[in-house]
């Protein structure tokens, strides 16, 4: 954490008031200059040459896609901190310094920049960040995302890199497709982009004409593969994606008089795609999902009750009711059932045999402002810890709280904030 200590925005841990009065105007003042001068970086910079191409380094990788870690935001866990911005887009990476869960006098997050006389404004800053699709991954100890090509280059999208302190950026290679694909999501796995592109249009007659794709693109050469590739008049409701050794699990909701689940299993090694689920209207949304290492899938729903599946026999059959209300999350240890109800956020951690681990209230105290006027966007964790993103809904901030449980006591920590309307 060196680097990191001489970063300009120190806060320190027990000023929750002060961190917010001072790191909300400034990432509002900074973003609001980020989007006057947006366009600009990309192509000054690299066609300077301050952007570095071509890394020496393979990209070819055993690196696996961590699954705890999926959410539509832009999150890693390195060996000292969780890098984080709140969504897709250009905006500035964050950090939070890992040491301030075990200690409390650590300054514990700031803008990931390390220039003293750096005023973060615009793309000039070092923590400046284009992710497409929440793409940003840690990969043989360097970071990894994709943005926007430089300008004049016959592919839209290339894949970055960086050390874990967001310096030595690099060109690595770009994504060897066009317009062709609408990426919604990007994840690393071994070797691997695994991009999933929902391109929606009208026909002729005016129907709805939307493609579903998922398509590999090896790191080393950028070469794209259609692994999954349909057209559906049906506008899609959600869709996940998870990874388990050579196979990737892909899960997609339709809006059909209910919802029309598929659930799709691609094995990298055979090329083999199996569908394990099909016109499945058991639940709402596929959003949520575990691959055990046996292969079982389990998938959440927020039904009355709410209930924990498993997929057998092309069926998602229930193992284990909530109460009604919760939104039942399939975590690596742990399902996590969140429920928002009389202006207050509830948890209810279990274990898969279905012990009670905690029950309870899931404490807000680290954000600002009514309950009523935020929601949680997105949960993430392995279920020993969760990561919850609540977006104020009123055009207002993101924060992202950590929740860990121990000794059937929840601690709450923020981690980061960040201004929207931008
Ligand atoms: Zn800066």
């Amino acid at each position: 954490m060196r680097k990191m200590r001489t970063k300009p925005a120190h806060f320190h841990s027990s000023m929750r008031r002060t961190i917010k009065l001072k790191l909300l105007p400034t990432v509002f003042i900074l973003l609001f200059a980020l989007c006057a001068c947006r366009g600009g970086w990309n192509d000054d910079a690299r066609e300077a040459g301050t952007v570095p191409s071509a890394s020496s380094i393979s990209l070819h990788t055993e690196a696996d896609f961590n699954n705890s870690l999926y959410t539509d935001a832009s999150l890693v866990e390195t060996d000292e901190a969780f890098l984080l911005c709140p969504r897709s887009g250009s905006e500035l990476l964050m950090y939070f310094d890992k040491s301030a869960l075990e200690a409390s006098e650590a300054e514990p997050f700031g803008i990931m920049c390390g220039r003293p006389e750096c005023t973060h404004h615009g793309s000039s800053c070092d923590a400046y960040f284009e992710d497409i699709g929440c793409s940003l991954a840690l990969m043989n100890g360097r970071l990894y995302w994709v943005g926007r090509s430089k300008q004049g280059s016959e592919h839209p999208y290339a894949v970055y890199s960086a050390d874990t302190d967001f310096t030595d950026k690099r060109l690595e290679t770009e994504l060897k497709f066009g317009y062709e694909l609408q990426p919604q999501r990007i994840c690393f796995h071994r070797g691997s982009a695994y991009i999933v592109s929902i391109m929606n249009s009208v026909g002729n007659g005016g129907e709805p004409l939307n493609n579903h794709k998922l398509v590999s693109c090896d790191l080393d050469t950028g070469e794209p593969k259609v692994l999954i590739d349909y057209n559906t008049v049906n506008a899609l409701s959600e869709f996940t994606v998870r990874f388990k050794g050579s196979k990737v699990y892909y899960a997609e909701g339709l809006y059909v008089s209910g919802c029309d689940m598929r659930l799709y299993c691609y094995d990298t090694e055979t090329e083999e795609l199996e569908v394990l689920l099909s016109d499945c209207h058991t639940i709402e949304t596929p959003a949520y999902m575990r691959i055990d290492d046996d292969g079982t899938v389990y998938m959440g729903d927020y039904g009355i009750p709410a209930t924990l599946f498993k997929v057998l026999d092309g069926e998602l059959v229930p193992i284990m009711e909530f109460e009604k209300y919760y939104r039942i999350h399939p975590f690596e240890k742990a399902v996590v059932g969140i429920s928002f109800n009389d202006d207050k956020y509830y948890a209810w951690f279990r274990s898969y045999s279905g012990e009670t681990l905690y029950k309870g209230i899931l404490p807000t105290e680290t954000i600002d402002g009514d309950p009523e006027t935020f929601s949680a966007y997105w949960v993430c964790g392995d279920g020993e810890y969760i990561i919850v993103l609540y977006e104020a809904s009123s055009n207002g901030p993101f924060y992202f709280v950590r929740y860990e449980l121990a000794d059937g006591k929840i601690r709450e920590t923020l981690m980061g904030c960040a201004g929207n309307g931008f």
